[in-house]
């Protein structure tokens, strides 16, 4: 694989989580998801998770500097030197933006861009239904991939948890911020020529197998 950075878009559910970590662990570089990261900032109630909570229950996007300023942060890590995935990030026009000019900076070229694409009734059931190992981070979901015993994690027997924002109202302003500010980036990266699409439709290993098949010629 080429490309220094590798970029993850799609709706909320759309598996760019599940996408980006095997990815990550096949190529070993680093999976940076500013959800991910807010959310632990939450957790730990630090005043970067204070700043953000009342967004991220709301589901609107936290304020540009606020992420970038963390992507910022994390990509200057020793372990980001061989390259990185973005998972979740950029999601505006301003964060597209952002990344050009930091990866201009540090001599690298454009970012590959993933999109991962998804019918709206297949997105509310995964967001529905997921949870997310309290421990190793694995995503299961109720509906198409239960854990062996429910709320268990079966690699680490960790608690399952159900995000706080997976709930209806929540979801339904997350897909408008999605499309409203995030959609535009497919254009955006259209227009800079490193943009595949991705059918995220078909099972989650199916998907990844068609995803490393490609990255590896890439
Ligand atoms: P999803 O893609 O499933 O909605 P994430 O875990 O990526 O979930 O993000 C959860 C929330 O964190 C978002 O709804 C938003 O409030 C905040 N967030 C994450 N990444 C960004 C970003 N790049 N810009 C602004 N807000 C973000």
């Amino acid at each position: 694989m080429r490309a220094h950075a590798l970029i993850f878009l799609g709706a909320p559910g759309a598996g760019k989580g599940t996408q980006a970590r095997e990815v990550a662990t096949h190529f070993g570089i680093p999976q940076i998801s500013t959800g991910d990261i807010l959310r632990d900032a939450v957790k730990r109630e630090t005043k970067l998770g204070l700043a953000a909570k009342a967004k991220m229950e709301a589901g609107e996007l936290v304020p540009d500097e606020v992420v970038c300023g963390i992507v910022e942060e994390r990509v200057s890590e020793p372990d980001c030197r061989k390259g990185f995935i973005l998972d979740g990030f950029p999601r505006t026009i301003a964060q597209a933006k952002f990344v050009d000019q930091m990866l201009a900076a540090k001599g690298r070229g454009k970012p590959l861009v993933l999109d991962i694409d998804v019918g709206e009734d297949l997105l509310l059931k995964r967001l529905m239904g997921r949870q997310t190992c309290s421990v190793c981070g694995e995503i299961y979901n109720t509906y198409f991939n239960p854990p062996k015993v429910e709320g268990i994690c079966d690699k680490d027997g960790g608690k399952l948890l159900h995000r706080a924002d997976d709930n209806e109202a929540t979801i339904r302003q997350r897909l408008e911020a999605y499309h409203q500010q995030t959609q535009p980036l497919i254009e955006y990266y259209r227009g800079q020529g490193a943009l595949l699409a991705v059918d995220g439709n078909k099972e989650p290993h199916e998907i990844a197998k068609g995803l490393l098949d490609y990255l590896s010629r890439a």
